[in-house]
């Protein structure tokens, strides 16, 4: 396939920061991670593989509220959620609520890559993960960190998690891809899932742009915020940062709070967010990456 855009990547570790905690760890590993991703794309990776790296990297850094930074709900059990979605086929995978399976963007790439379904959720999923040979979590209590900038309180309390995890990109051959993977809301009852893993929801790519989001999900989800952009864009013609800030105002009309990262396949990125910061970071080819919390 011969070379027909100019990359583009961006990364966030979820809306909403305290403005009176230290996040130069995470500014520092938000520095590191887009110069990797700057380089696998430079060197031809698929925007699918590169959200993937990105995602897999957010997650085990225990950094942010996914992967191995989630807290448990309200049972003790840690349920984490996850999709991944390439907007050339277009295909897809998520999961929800897996409580073993170690890189829920890897299961949710499994689950794309060798099944005829896009969703697999709670015991099932842990099941098809390890029968695919995805490793498992052997000891939680030693696997699971606090995130930067989280107490041990805070998780019990019913709010914005402040670290779902998610990446957006456009390959050198136009191909768009989306991933977001998270713990969910702080305080969660057992069994609650939000906008993350929902196609179209939390998670949305296609020819024409590339989604992932961040927030109230129960908002999000009444907003069917990702889809919602891509269809503001494709039926009236609007371009990205209008269409993503519509959405984005529908959440805060219906109350909610958060923020989104997006590509359109003209290359151009968004990230809006109306929550009080957003973990993010964004590149494109030929230009510095930008890094900012606040
Ligand atoms: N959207 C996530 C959820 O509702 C939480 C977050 O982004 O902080 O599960």
């Amino acid at each position: 396939m011969s070379k027909t855009s100019r990359f583009a990547l961006a990364i966030h570790g979820g809306a909403g920061v305290k403005p009176d905690r230290d996040y130069s760890e995470v500014e520092a590993h938000l520095t590191k991670l887009i110069a990797h991703g700057e380089t696998m794309m430079s060197e031809g990776a698929s925007a699918v593989a590169t959200v993937e790296t990105m995602v897999i990297e957010l997650e085990q850094s225990g950094l942010y509220v996914a992967g191995r930074g989630a807290a448990p709900s309200k049972s003790g059990r840690y349920e984490l959620d996850a999709a991944i979605m390439d907007g050339d086929g277009p295909r897809a995978g998520a999961v929800a609520s897996v409580s073993r399976t170690r890189s829920p963007i890897r299961a949710a790439r499994t689950v794309m890559d060798t099944s005829p379904y896009i969703m697999f959720v709670g015991e099932g999923a842990d099941a098809f993960c390890a029968a695919q040979g995805l490793p498992e979590v052997e000891d939680a209590e030693s696997w699971y960190r606090l995130p930067v900038g989280v107490s041990a309180k805070e998780t019990q309390m019913n709010e914005l998690s402040h670290g779902t995890v998610g990446a957006v990109a456009l390959d050198s051959q136009g191909r768009l891809a989306a991933a977001t993977s998270t713990g969910g809301l702080f305080g969660k009852e057992a069994g609650r899932v939000g906008d993350t893993p929902l196609i179209g929801v939390g998670t949305f790519a296609s020819r024409t742009v590339a989604v992932s989001c961040t927030g109230l999900g129960e908002y999000f989800m009444l907003a069917g915020v990702a889809r919602d952009i891509e269809a503001r864009m494709t039926y009236s013609g609007r371009p990205l940062a209008d269409a993503a800030q519509a959405s984005l105002d529908a959440v805060a009309r219906l109350g909610g709070d958060g923020g989104l990262i997006a590509i359109a396949a003209s290359g151009e990125i968004v990230m809006p967010f109306n929550s009080p910061g957003m973990k993010r970071a964004c590149v494109r080819e030929g230009e510095s990456p930008k890094v900012s919390v606040l």
